[in-house]
């Protein structure tokens, strides 16, 4: 069975700027290349789960998207990780044009996009976790059934003070977040 790491990607993996898409714009969280590489070197398959309603709002398109996200393969090859899979939700309900908009069971806290990760993967639903800053990211970690973890950067560190309390654990970062997992895994 495949135990995945699902991880949110603005604020979680990268620093949090509003609508990011320019590959010089990108800046990795400080020690976020080597907490996946961890995850890979420990056995997990390292998925990105990303609503990416910029799409829709028209400012940027799926395949600004995409090079980003071939950029970040490059970056983190510097590293020796890499990221097996990204999803991403074009999606908004409301503020979009055309096809975009619409009411889909992606963007999180649906869980459209971990669902979709069934074609890949033979889920371990016990060994697999989902890593985020924000609501909807616990949100979708639970609705989908696995353990969350809330990091502190990008909105979790405000969303924990103001008495925020859904996810199971709370890691101030992403480094940090790993070294919990493979605490708890170790017990
Ligand atoms: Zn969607």
């Amino acid at each position: 069975m495949d135990k995945i790491i699902f991880l949110d990607r603005d604020g979680t993996i990268n620093v949090e700027k509003n609508y990011l898409y320019k590959t010089e714009d990108f800046q990795f969280i400080s020690g976020v290349p080597e907490a996946i590489k961890s995850f890979n070197d420990n056995g997990y398959r390292v998925v990105v789960v990303t609503n990416q309603a910029g799409v829709a709002r028209g400012y940027y398109t799926e395949e600004d998207v995409k090079v980003l996200h071939h950029y970040i393969d490059g970056e983190l090859e510097k590293y020796g990780a890499h990221i097996d899979r990204y999803m991403y939700c074009p999606h908004h309900p409301v503020n979009g044009t055309g096809e975009y908009k619409c009411e889909c069971s992606c963007r999180k806290p649906g869980t459209g996009m971990f669902e979709k990760c069934r074609e890949y993967y033979d889920i371990d639903m016990d060994a697999s976790w989902m890593i985020g800053d924000n609501k909807g990211d616990i949100g979708a970690g639970k609705n989908f059934g696995i353990k969350t973890i809330l990091v502190g950067t990008g909105y979790g560190k405000q969303l924990r003070e103001e008495g925020y309390d859904e996810y199971d654990y709370y890691a101030s970062d992403l480094a940090e977040a790993a070294r919990l997992i493979n605490q708890i895994e170790v017990n």
